[in-house]
C-alpha cells in the first residue's frame, strides 16, 4: 500500500535523523579534544625541542653526543653531552643533515649517529594523529550533508497497481473539483490523445487550500487513478542549510522524475521556495536559486513526457507570479473548507475502519462541525474511538463522537483542577454573560451548552450550535457577534463590579473582527468602502492620505465601545436571567440546551 510505505520510508528517515543528531556532538567533542591534544603535546615537546639553526651550533661546538634518526621521519632524538634528558628536533633536509654530521665524524668529532630503519606503525599513527582533526571534520561534514539529504530526497511510490492506491474513492465532497483532477488524470493515462489534437498539455496544478484540506490526498488520488508514481517533497526541504542546496534538490527531483514519467510530482508548501522574488540580496538569494531552478525544470520538460507538478499552498497571493505563467502552474484548483454534506461523507470515509454504535448520527455530527477541515474530522473519530475504548463501550457512541469535538475545539477537560469559590463565581457570571447576550441578539446562534468546567487554557465555555453553512455574513450580524463576545466582560462588571483578564480572549478576536469591519470589509459610514490588507501590505495606508490612520483607529474604537454599550444594556435589562443562568452553573457546571431555555420560559 502507497500510503503505508510511505509513513515505514518517513519513520525509519526519523531514526536516522535522530541517531546523526546523537551523533554529531559527540563527534564535535572528540574533535575539540584531538585538537586540544595535539596542542598541549606540542607544546610539552616545545621545551624539550631544539630550533634547528640551534643544532647546527651545537653540533659546530661538540655538544651533542649521539643524534638517533628514523628512516622516513624529520624528527631526531637527541643526546648532549653534560644533559641527561633527551631532547629532539626536526630537521628539514634529512639528507643533508646526515652529510652534515658524517662531515664532522670525519674531520674528527665524536658523534654517534644512529639510523633506525622506517618505523612504519609509528609513522602511520604520526600521520594518524595529526590528520585526526581533519578526518574528524571531514566526517562531520559528510553526515550534515547527509542529513541535508544531498544525495536522494524525493521518495519514489512504485507505480502500484493493487486496489490498496489512494483513488478519488478516497476523497470526499469536492465535487465541482472533480472533474478537473480527471482531466488531468486522462492526461496521464493517455497522452497521446491530447497530443495528437494539438492541445497544449498541462504542466502545473496549484492546490490552494488550508492545512488538511486533503490537498495531498487529492494529488496521491490523481497518481492513484492514473496508476502513475508520485514523487513528493516539500517546500521547506529545499530550503535548508547550505546554500545552492535548494537548486540541486530540484535538478535531482526532476531528473529523478523523468526516469520514471510519466509520473506526478509534488510539491507541499510551495510558497517555501516560490514566494515572490525580491530584489534585494542576502537570506532570499537562496530562495531565488531554488525558484530559478524550478522555473527552468518546468520550461525544460519535453512535450512527451508526461510528467505534472501538482502544488500546494495556503497563500497564492505570496506565490512568484513567474510561477504561475502558461507553461507553469497555470491551473489552480481551490480547495475549500468540506460543507455540510462534505463533512458528513468525510465522517462516513473515516469511519468506515471504525466500530460504530446504532445511535451515531453523523449528520448532526457534521452540523457541529462547521469549518472544521478533513484531517480534523478524520482526527475527531479517532479520540472519539480513543474516548469509546477508555468508557468501555462496546462501540463508537454518539456522545463519544460530540466529546471528541469538544475535546478538540476547547481542549480537555479538567476535573481535577482545584478553583477557587470566587473564581467559580467569576467564570459562571463570565459565561452565563455570553449565553444570555447571544439569547436575546437576532443573529446569534443558539446555545449548545454552557460550562464553568476547564478546558484547555479557558475558564469555562459556552457552546454554540452550529447547523448551517454560511458563504456571507452581515454587518447586523458582525455587529451583534461582538455584543456577544463582549457578554462576558460586560457581566462580571455588572455582577461583581470588578473585571477580570477572562476576557482577555474575547477582546483579542473582537477586537480583530472590529478591525476587518473597518479595513477589509468596508463597513464603517466614516470610512468608506475601502479595503486595506494592512497585515500584506502595513505601507498602503500611508498612501491614503494621513490621518486614515487615527480616523480607522477611533471606528474600530467606537464599534467596540457601541457594542459593549450594548452588551451591558441587555444585562441590566434581563438581570435576573443572568443571576439565574450564573446560579445554576455554580449548581451544576454544566448545563445544556435544555435547561438553558427552560430558564427564559420561567
Ligand atoms: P493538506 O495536504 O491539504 O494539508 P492532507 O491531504 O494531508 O491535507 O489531509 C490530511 C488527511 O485528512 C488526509 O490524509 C485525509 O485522511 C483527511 N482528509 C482531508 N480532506 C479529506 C477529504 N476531502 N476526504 C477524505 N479525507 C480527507
Ligand atoms: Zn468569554
Amino acid at each position: 500500500m502507497a500510503n503505508k510505505n510511505n509513513k515505514k520510508n518517513g519513520s525509519q528517515e526519523d531514526k536516522w535523523k535522530k541517531i546523526l543528531y546523537t551523533l554529531i556532538p559527540i563527534l564535535l567533542v572528540l574533535a575539540v579534544f584531538t585538537v586540544g591534544f595535539i596542542l598541549n603535546n606540542y607544546q610539552k615537546n616545545n621545551d624539550k625541542n631544539v630550533a634547528y639553526t640551534q643544532l647546527i651550533k651545537d653540533i659546530n661546538e661538540g655538544k651533542i653526543e649521539k643524534v638517533e634518526m628514523t628512516v622516513g621521519s624529520t624528527s631526531v632524538k637527541l643526546k648532549y653531552k653534560d644533559v641527561e634528558e633527551e631532547k629532539s628536533a626536526i630537521v628539514p633536509n634529512t639528507q643533508a643533515f646526515i652529510e652534515l654530521i658524517q662531515n664532522k665524524v670525519e674531520s674528527g668529532n665524536e658523534i654517534e649517529l644512529i639510523q633506525n630503519p622506517r618505523n612504519f606503525i609509528a609513522t602511520f599513527s604520526e600521520g594518524l594523529i595529526s590528520l585526526l582533526p581533519t578526518i574528524v571534520l571531514v566526517i562531520l561534514v559528510i553526515l550534515i550533508i547527509q542529513m541535508q539529504g544531498l544525495g536522494d530526497k524525493g521518495k519514489v511510490y512504485d507505480p502500484d497497481i493493487s486496489e490498496d492506491r489512494i483513488s478519488f474513492k478516497d476523497v470526499a465532497g469536492l465535487d465541482e473539483e472533480r472533474s478537473e483532477m480527471m482531466e488531468i488524470v486522462e492526461f496521464l493515462k493517455n497522452p497521446e490523445q491530447y497530443t495528437k489534437m494539438g492541445a497544449k498539455t498541462p504542466r502545473g496544478v496549484l492546490l490552494c487550500g488550508k492545512p488538511g484540506t486533503g490537498k495531498t490526498l487529492i494529488a496521491k488520488a490523481i497518481a492513484g487513478e492514473a496508476k502513475v508514481p508520485f514523487i513528493s517533497m516539500s517546500g521547506s526541504e529545499f530550503v535548508e542549510m547550505f546554500a545552492g542546496l535548494g537548486a540541486s534538490r530540484v535538478r535531482k527531483l526532476f531528473e529523478k522524475a523523468k526516469k520514471v514519467s510519466p509520473c506526478i510530482i509534488f510539491i507541499d508548501e510551495i510558497d517555501a521556495i516560490g514566494a515572490r522574488r525580491s530584489s534585494s540580496s542576502g537570506a532570499d538569494t537562496e530562495n531565488n536559486q531554488t525558484l530559478n531552478q524550478l522555473l527552468v525544470e518546468m520550461d525544460g520538460f519535453d512535450s512527451d513526457q508526461s510528467i505534472i507538478v501538482i502544488a500546494a499552498t495556503n497563500r497564492p497571493e505570496m506565490l512568484d507570479e513567474a510561477l504561475l505563467r502558461p507553461g507553469r502552474f497555470d491551473r489552480t484548483i481551490t480547495i475549500p473548507l468540506p460543507d455540510l454534506r462534505g463533512r458528513e461523507e468525510i465522517l462516513k470515509i473515516h469511519s468506515k475502519n471504525k466500530k460504530l454504535a446504532e445511535d451515531v448520527n453523523l449528520k448532526s455530527i457534521a452540523g457541529d462541525t462547521a469549518g472544521f477541515t478533513g484531517a480534523e474530522l478524520e482526527n475527531i473519530l479517532n479520540e472519539a474511538a480513543i474516548i469509546a475504548t477508555n468508557k468501555k463501550h462496546n462501540a463508537i457512541e454518539n456522545i463519544d463522537i460530540e466529546d471528541a469535538v469538544k475535546k478538540v475545539t476547547v481542549g480537555l477537560e479538567k476535573h481535577n483542577r482545584i478553583i477557587s469559590e470566587k473564581d467559580k463565581k467569576l467564570t459562571a457570571y463570565h459565561e452565563a454573560g455570553h449565553a444570555v447576550v447571544s439569547r436575546y441578539l437576532e443573529t446569534q446562534k443558539d446555545i449548545k451548552e454552557v460550562s464553568i468546567i476547564p478546558r484547555g487554557i479557558a475558564g469555562g465555555y459556552t457552546m454554540y450550535k452550529t447547523n448551517e453553512d454560511k458563504f456571507y455574513v452581515s454587518k447586523t450580524e458582525m455587529e451583534e457577534k461582538l455584543i456577544s463576545l463582549l457578554g462576558g466582560r460586560a457581566a462580571e462588571k455588572i455582577a461583581l463590579n470588578d473585571i477580570s483578564t477572562g476576557a482577555s480572549n474575547d477582546i483579542e478576536v473582537a477586537m480583530k473582527i472590529a478591525r476587518d469591519m473597518v479595513t477589509v470589509y468596508g463597513m464603517s459610514e466614516k470610512i468608506g468602502p475601502m479595503s486595506m490588507n494592512l497585515e500584506k501590505d502595513p505601507y498602503q495606508i500611508q498612501l491614503l492620505g494621513n490621518n486614515l490612520e487615527d480616523e480607522i483607529g477611533k471606528e474600530v474604537k467606537n464599534i467596540l465601545e457601541d457594542a459593549y454599550e450594548k452588551a451591558q444594556m441587555l444585562l441590566r435589562v434581563h438581570r435576573d436571567k443572568l443571576d439565574a443562568v450564573a446560579a445554576k452553573l455554580l449548581e451544576k457546571e454544566v448545563i445544556n440546551e435544555q435547561e438553558f431555555e427552560a430558564i427564559f420560559e420561567e
